[in-house]
């Protein structure tokens, strides 16, 4: 089960529909986001179809509190990618209460394009945003588990995937004035909402009363920042590993030659001194070269320095 579904689950299970302003909402929500109109042998009717049977079950329940009137929900044929598709239909006595369609003069069935939910209450909007995500959201989080990194960063989404324009723009509207800051883009003929902060997801899942959900995303969130620290940390350090390994066995490589040439026992004490100390200890760090040495790490480094210019000038009276 995807973490989408997981969330639509806990979020059909909190719908309030004890409130008949909320049965109402509800089940207009979903007609609107996803229902479609048919003419069937026993005239008009309204359905909306989904993988998620449960979620047809809920609203045929939800539409009998609000209207009276309950579906036939039955499985389809199956989709392209093998799952099976439900579909729930209502007969036309859904469209007394909830006027979806109507007749023009000359008899033809129309869409009413016009949106029914004006002024909200509180627990309407909750149960708008609700409705909109059961009905056409989606929800993609990263997976906090794995140590292994293998997607692409930014993987936080919430989207909702509507068909009609002026209803997409009418849905942004409510979850801007809810606090969220969803924005629009056009996808083939859909309009996309969509947000992408891991902030205001986990605020959207609280705001649809799918608490385990939101503890579950937070989860992934804490992981996710640790293993990002972890793995800046251990960056960091091989990194520096890295250049001190070079740096030893460069100055190693000039001593050597130094020595090779018999100019080593030309130079003072002190840069003999520290070139044999670098020759026995090539893993030793500055920190432990200059603690052995009694000099400060700067002056460690400015005798090995030395030897390395040294060593180089050599080389290079070599090749003229
Ligand atoms: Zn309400």
């Amino acid at each position: 089960m995807t973490f989408s579904q997981q969330t639509k689950g806990e979020i059909l299970k909190s719908i309030k529909t004890s409130r008949s302003c909320c049965c109402d909402t509800f089940v207009y929500t979903v007609l609107k986001a996803t229902g479609s109109l048919e003419l069937t042998v026993k005239g008009l009717a309204l359905s909306v179809s989904s993988e998620n049977a449960d979620f047809l079950h809920v609203l045929s329940d939800v539409a009998y509190r609000s209207a009276g009137v309950r579906a036939t929900v039955q499985s389809e044929n199956t989709s392209a990618k093998g799952a099976v598709i439900y579909r729930a239909v209502f007969d036309k006595r859904l469209l007394k209460k909830f006027p979806l369609a109507y007749r023009d003069e000359e008899g033809f069935i129309k869409l009413n394009e016009d949106i029914a939910l004006k002024n909200m209450d509180a627990c309407c909007v909750r149960t708008f945003v609700q409705a909109l995500f059961v009905s056409c959201g989606s929800l993609v989080v990263p997976d906090g588990g794995a140590l292994t990194d293998d997607l692409p960063a930014g993987r936080y989404h919430m989207e909702f995937v509507l068909q009609k324009q002026d209803f997409a723009q009418f849905a942004l509207k409510v979850l801007q004035d809810a606090g969220f800051n969803f924005r629009i883009t056009q996808r083939k003929n859909n309009y996309v909402l969509y947000i992408k902060e891991s902030e205001q997801i986990a605020d959207m899942l609280v705001f649809m009363n799918a608490m385990s959900a939101k503890l579950q995303l937070e989860n992934v969130i804490i992981q996710r920042n640790l293993r990002n620290v972890a793995n800046r940390q251990s960056n960091c350090i091989s990194a520096n590993i890295d250049k001190s390994v070079n740096a030893s066995a460069r100055q190693i490589q000039s001593i050597t030659l130094l020595q090779e040439h018999g100019k080593l026992a030309l130079l003072s004490k002190q840069l003999q001194q520290i070139a044999r100390l670098r020759l026995d200890n090539p893993d030793a760090t500055m920190s432990e070269l200059a603690e052995m040495s009694q000099l400060t790490k700067s002056g460690v480094a400015h005798r090995l320095d030395k030897l390395v210019v040294l060593a180089r000038q050599l080389e290079e009276q070599g090749e003229n």
